[in-house]
């Protein structure tokens, strides 16, 4: 596994960083041990970074796989969605007695679309830049979809990392395209920021092309790490795997082109209808305001979620 440090934090981090959320409530919902022992599988492969959030509430299995592997090494990224500095300072705290840690690496702003709700967030990045002063946190983030807001964090000292959404498609990026995003980076990488992105196959929509999806983002220069969200000691195999340059081997193959998968559609689906027109098969309706899929008419084609301006559709 190769290692990167994630600009000018000083964290050294594993270019796999292990996506939590597809292991807990909001995803697969495995229960405790069986979530925890994939993370640790996971750490006991090489990787040393795991992404979380407090929205996932994953940090019972967080906690868990630093405990069964006993190491103190592991580098943890969570994030909030409070903007005034009480609210940020309560969350960072009951973030730091939930995981059992003295300090958390990387704290940042869950979901930044652009300078106006960074603006808006200006009370909680005031209390994030104390308690990266008072050792409480290391480095200061921000989560995005949106080419606006890498663009905007880049020129604010305070935030120290970027975890952008990029993928070989654009799937998700909610303001422009592959290229956009792209050149985003990059300077935000020439600003000095540790850049992580999220979402190299698309929310599981790229499954069937993931070595083109890996190599696209391990090829970027700019890119110290890659949090892909993980359910199983297969999908762990095969992605360090990847991630090393090898071939995965042909029973994992085997085990993962078996894996029975379903489509999820997130909660705050805002019912716009696009998806539905998209899918050919008549997958999906409209029930109540949200887009609501048939399992047994979906084939996984992903094609629904390439349409949809709030990224809700994933293939889990
Ligand atoms: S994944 Fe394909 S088949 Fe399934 S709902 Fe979306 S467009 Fe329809
Ligand atoms: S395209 Fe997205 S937001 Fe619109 S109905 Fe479908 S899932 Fe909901």
């Amino acid at each position: 596994m190769e290692y990167r440090t994630l600009g000018n934090t000083g964290i050294k981090v594993s270019r796999l960083c292990f996506g939590s959320l597809t292991i807990g409530p909001l995803q697969s919902n495995l229960n405790l041990e069986d979530g925890a022992r994939i993370i640790a599988y996971g750490i006991e492969h090489g990787i040393n970074f795991i992404d979380a959030a407090v929205l996932y509430k994953t940090f019972p299995y967080v906690r868990r796989a630093i405990e069964i592997t006993g190491r103190n090494d592991i580098v943890i990224s969570t994030r909030s969605y409070d903007y005034t500095y009480e609210g940020m300072k309560k969350t960072v705290n009951e973030a730091l007695c939930a995981l059992g840690v003295d300090y958390i690496d990387i704290f940042g702003l869950h979901e930044q679309e652009d300078i106006y709700t960074l603006k808006g967030h200006s009370d909680a990045i005031r209390y994030l830049s104390e308690a990266k002063a008072e050792g409480k946190i290391r480095a200061v983030s921000i989560s995005t979809h949106n080419v606006a807001a890498v663009k905007a964090a880049c020129k604010m000292p305070e935030i120290d990392v970027i975890h952008p959404l990029l993928n070989i498609k654009g799937i998700g990026i909610g303001d422009g395209n592959v290229q956009d995003m792209l050149s985003a980076i990059e300077t935000a990488k020439k600003w000095g920021k540790g850049i992580y992105s999220m979402k190299p196959i698309g929310g599981g929509n790229l499954i069937p092309d993931i070595e083109s999806c890996f190599k696209f983002v391990l090829d970027n220069p700019n890119i110290d790490s890659i949090a892909v969200g993980m359910q199983s000691k297969y999908e762990v195999m095969a992605n360090v795997a990847l991630f090393e340059g090898k071939s995965v081997p042909s029973d994992v193959k085997e085990k993962l082109r078996t894996t029975k998968r379903r489509l999820l559609i997130d909660y705050w689906c805002e019912g716009c209808g696009r998806c539905v027109k998209r899918c050919s098969v008549g997958a999906l309706k409209l029930v109540n305001g949200k887009s609501v899929v048939d399992q047994s008419k979906c084939r996984l084609c992903g094609y629904c979620s390439t349409v949809c301006p709030q990224f809700c559709i994933k293939v889990i």
